[in-house]
């Protein structure tokens, strides 16, 4: 089964698109992401055959880091896999994070932050009535996950426009 992605194959392996996918581009129904991760992940599948049995539903760049959304079951080839990740990450010259299409946030969440582990995800409404996602991850603050988890809320707020609040466990029990 041939790799799946949102441009023709051939012009992935070529670097120019056709009439065809140029007009998606301009009509935004394709991203600039869309089109550095297909060629990328074409590329790769010339060395990792796992990969031609992905579909690649829609790429999202942030701060140079890349979002890709796939099959679910395409999620669990990346991460029994992680060349897949570095080869992706060295390619395009950013963090890669890939998430399986879903319409369940939590799930959404849960993929974009593993490893990392989510305790809880909550809807938390605001004194001024705006609603943010507040997700708490086990144990005491890991200061090295910082960066990361900054990128994360970025990425969440792009890709759903939820606005995420993210706690540790033991912070969250402190303020109770
Ligand atoms: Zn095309």
């Amino acid at each position: 089964m041939p790799l799946r992605i949102p441009i023709c194959a051939f012009d992935a392996k070529t670097g120019i698109l056709c009439a065809k996918c140029q007009a998606k581009l301009t009509a935004g129904q394709i991203t600039d992401a869309d089109i550095q991760v297909s060629k990328a992940l074409v590329k790769l599948a010339e060395k990792i055959p796992d990969v031609n049995k992905m579909t690649l539903l829609r790429s999202f760049q942030v701060d140079g880091n890349y979002v890709l959304e796939v099959e679910q079951a395409d999620a669990a080839i990346v991460r029994s896999k992680p060349e897949i990740k570095q080869k992706l990450e060295e390619q395009l010259k950013g963090k890669v994070w890939v998430i399986g299409s879903s319409n369940s946030d939590r799930r959404f969440l849960e993929d974009l932050f593993y490893p990392i582990r989510l305790l809880t995800v909550n809807t938390v409404w605001l004194p001024d009535g705006s609603k943010v996602t507040k997700a708490i991850i086990p144990g005491r603050r890991v200061e090295r996950l910082s960066g990361e988890i900054e990128i994360l809320k970025k990425i969440v707020k792009q890709v759903k426009g939820i606005e995420l609040m993210v706690e540790f466990e033991r912070e969250a029990t402190l303020r109770l």
